[in-house]
């Protein structure tokens, strides 16, 4: 198996724990445990059922046919905007918060940039009656008021990050220190970054993705595979999940975008495979934008959830190998795109999700080509943007 990581969390060049002497013991703690717990009967039972009961699961895998007929192709939406609290980050949330239970831990640490993995996690932490500190730059917070106001109506504590540029890689910072100084808590990484064994944990509870798409298009069409998948990435969790069951099926094209803000060559970009070098992370090695004293550069994007510096060890890996085709998008393009999906489906994509919609016009495609987009989350909460853009 090509694509799952090595015993030691490596995907080729890419991975392992990189991590200050102090957390081995909570890192390994989990490495020793998490494939045991995954794979256990009553976390299968509880997690399938709270997907199920709790976030509405499997997602509908919707035929969009006017968005086919425009492009010339047949377009499938993975509506993971249908979930309880309107993105795929609930699965993995979900999914951890088993896991911390499982281990005996009673409190729940995160970090959150636009507050959207904050009130995934503040949503499981109330749903299972423990104790939840999030971490979020000082700046984030005034940017992203309502995921503060839904956090600490959650029950959640919101601890502001004050330092360097007081964003997510400062909330970070403030988190992994937190965590050195409170070995109890289990530290929640909402997406496939982080030391091993977060990256491959992450991906298997975003596989539920893939794992429904291959059943529902079977039925739909009595296809096995797609011709091609298509995924945003931020950090990469929602492509992780959607990509995971076609990964070594390599007739599936997946293709990744990432964000290109005001453009990828303008200075202000998160498109971390056309701009990273090697570095590490978030303890993990990967490819990130640095500098050349090897400091984090500040990325940019309208979406908040893909203004991240890095991506995950899987897609550095599926990079380097070009076994995913990463394509990007800008700002405007993922703008236009998403008033497209809602004139012409009537459905209001997240940003984020905007994104993967926007490569469909810079492509070249064929009637008979089917195509899976997933939609990661739904646009309420990108509104005021959106109506900025309708002035402009
Ligand atoms: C957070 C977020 C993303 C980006 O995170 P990944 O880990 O790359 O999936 C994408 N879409 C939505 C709706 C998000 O909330």
């Amino acid at each position: 198996m090509k694509f799952q990581p090595t015993k030691e969390g490596y995907y080729g060049q890419f991975g392992g724990a990189f991590i200050p002497e102090l957390l081995y013991p909570n890192v390994k703690e989990l490495e020793d445990n998490y494939l045991e717990i995954l794979s256990s009967e009553a976390f299968q039972k509880e997690y399938k059922d709270l997907l199920q009961h709790y976030v509405g699961r499997p997602s509908p895998l919707y035929l969009a046919k006017r968005l086919s007929e425009k492009y010339g192709a047949t377009i499938y939406l993975k509506r993971e905007d249908l979930n309880h609290t309107g993105a795929h980050k609930v699965n993995n949330t979900i999914g951890q918060i088993l896991v911390a239970k499982h281990l005996g831990k009673t409190k729940i640490i995160a970090e959150t940039g636009a507050g959207q993995h904050g009130v995934a996690t503040a949503t499981v932490c109330a749903l299972m009656d423990l104790e939840c500190v999030v971490f979020m730059g000082e700046t984030d917070i005034k940017r992203q008021a309502p995921n503060v106001a839904r956090m600490k109506m959650l029950g959640a504590k919101v601890v502001p990050a004050t330092s360097g540029s007081k964003t997510l890689k400062d909330a970070t910072n403030e988190a992994i220190r937190y965590w050195i100084q409170n070995p109890e808590t289990y530290y929640l990484i909402g997406s496939v970054v982080g030391p091993h064994p977060y990256p491959d944990m992450v991906a298997r509870l975003q596989a539920v993705i893939s794992e429904e798409m291959k059943v529902q298009l079977k039925e739909q069409t009595g296809k096995e595979n797609p011709d091609t998948v298509i995924a945003c990435v931020g950090g990469g969790s929602n492509a992780a999940g959607a990509f995971y069951h076609y990964l070594e099926d390599e007739e599936v094209e997946l293709i990744a975008v990432e964000a290109a803000g005001l453009g990828v060559n303008s200075g202000e970009s998160a498109a971390t495979s056309q701009l990273g070098e090697v570095g590490v992370i978030h303890g993990s090695k990967t490819i990130l934008m640095q500098d050349e004293y090897g400091q984090i550069v500040e990325p940019y994007s309208i979406s908040a959830g893909l203004d991240y510096p890095g991506v995950g060890p899987l897609h550095a890996y599926l990079h380097e190998t070009k076994r995913a085709k990463f394509m990007n998008a800008t700002d405007k393009e993922a703008l236009d795109a998403a008033y497209e999906l809602t004139k012409i489906e009537g459905i209001i994509p997240a940003l984020e999700s905007a994104h993967a919609l926007a490569v469909l016009p810079k492509m070249d495609l064929r009637k008979e080509q089917t195509i899976i987009i997933n939609l990661s989350g739904r646009g309420d909460k990108d509104l005021e943007t959106y109506i900025k853009h309708l002035e402009e």
